[in-house]
């Protein structure tokens, strides 16, 4: 029908060399990275194969060049990413705790992405979009709302569909606000990816049973529900429960596991396979992720999961 599409921030990822020490002292950085969960999510849609393009905004500066041409070369669409004239690219610091535990310094609140508007580019973008994925982060950014709701409408017009990463803080859900955008946008998902309690804060239920009759209740037509080292289950009407367990890896960087889940899930679902086929690419792709230095180092191809998965010695249901 056309392709997946996402709307939301892209920025830069720089790292600390060393744990506990933070940025308190000079030392070697690495970095910059290109990131941004929604940038992650549509590269990784790209490399497998899918078609794919996103409406974002970037500063006039290096950080932007350097997203821009890491997701035209993977295959996105980057007609609709506009440059913003005196806005920098936003840029995360991230430092290590010695329990292994991550804390950011963002440089957002006032970068090129909350300049994100619907302009002709975007307009035209979604208009030959056949799925629009939303992701909840996006809705703390000004302006990026109204736009995915758009997007949302236009889309389900034409007869596409609509997945959901409810990756929204707590604290907002909470809030009046940020429960209705949740709300309105449950209302017309066809395929949820939560993870972790977000499951449950969704669908403001007590047990993970209770969230799935809730939300399937409402019509979406698909649960996946990411477990981290404990793989992943997809619940629908259609198929029952399946269940998929992790592969086991080193995990060097956690950064993005879950947005290359989604989008091989998705991109799977949307060729035609069956869940528990779905399930073992994505399961493979967040895995391979989580090895790699880097948000969006590890976004895999088809060829490099096939690899992946037949070197794990499991079979592709
Ligand atoms: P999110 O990043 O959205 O919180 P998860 O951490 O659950 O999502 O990661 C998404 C998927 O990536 C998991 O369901 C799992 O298949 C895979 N994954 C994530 N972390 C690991 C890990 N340490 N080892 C193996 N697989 C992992």
């Amino acid at each position: 029908l056309g392709p997946t599409v996402t709307v939301g921030e892209i920025l830069v990822e720089i790292m600390a060399t060393t744990v506990g020490r933070g940025f308190l002292s000079p030392q070697p950085l690495v970095g910059p990275f290109p990131s941004g969960a929604p940038a992650i999510f549509i590269d990784q849609v790209a490399r497998f194969g899918g078609a794919a393009g996103i409406v974002a905004a970037v500063g006039e500066d290096d950080f932007g060049v350097l997203n821009v041409e890491r997701l035209r070369t993977d295959g996105v669409d980057v007609s609709a990413i506009a440059t913003v004239p005196g806005k920098p690219t936003g840029s995360a610091f991230v430092r290590y705790r010695p329990d292994g535990a991550r804390d950011f310094v963002f440089n957002i609140a006032h970068s090129a992405a909350g300049e994100t508007r619907m302009t002709d580019a975007a307009r035209a973008l979604i208009g030959r979009a056949g799925h629009v994925h939303v992701m909840g982060s996006a809705f703390a950014i000004p302006g990026i709302a109204a736009i995915l709701l758009e997007a949302v409408a236009t889309v389900k017009a034409r007869g596409g569909s609509v997945s959901f990463d409810p990756n929204i803080r707590k604290e907002l859900v909470q809030g009046g606000e940020g429960r209705r955008l949740v709300d309105d946008v449950l209302a017309v998902t066809d395929l949820l990816l939560p993870s972790g309690d977000e499951l449950l804060v969704a669908a403001g239920a007590a047990t993970e049973a209770a969230a799935v009759e809730r939300l399937l209740g409402l019509g979406i037509g698909e649960i996946v529900l990411k477990r981290g080292r404990d793989g992943s289950s997809h619940f629908s009407r259609a198929f029952g429960r399946v269940d998929c367990p992790a592969f086991a890896v080193e995990e060097i960087d956690p950064t993005g596991a879950g947005d290359c889940f989604g989008a091989v899930y998705l991109t799977c679902r949307r060729a035609g396979l069956p869940p528990a086929r779905a399930l073992l690419y994505a399961n493979a792709a967040g895995a391979r992720t989580v090895t790699k230095q880097g948000p969006m180092e590890g976004v895999s191809s088809l060829a490099e999961l096939d690899d992946f998965i037949a070197a794990a010695g499991r079979g592709v249901p």
